[in-house]
């Protein structure tokens, strides 16, 4: 399990249920990766975030993708 997103497209991702242990930490959610398979807890507005940035890209917007760093 990752606590950093993959190098997969964000749209990969799907929730998933979250551990028991894992209720406390409320800022993260869990997600599958369908394309590496790992499972992700990193918090929804990163996710959001990358997918705001593939449609950008998407769309054929020049916003450097290296921006994020
Ligand atoms: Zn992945």
């Amino acid at each position: 399990m990752r606590l950093t997103v993959c190098n997969c497209r964000a749209e990969n991702y799907q929730r998933a249920q979250r551990k028991w242990w894992m209720r406390p930490l409320w800022s993260r959610r869990l997600y599958h990766c369908r394309a590496c398979g790992e499972m992700l807890f990193i918090p929804p507005t990163e996710v959001l975030f990358r997918r705001a940035e593939e449609k950008a890209v998407h769309l054929g917007n020049d916003t450097p993708a290296t921006a994020a760093g």
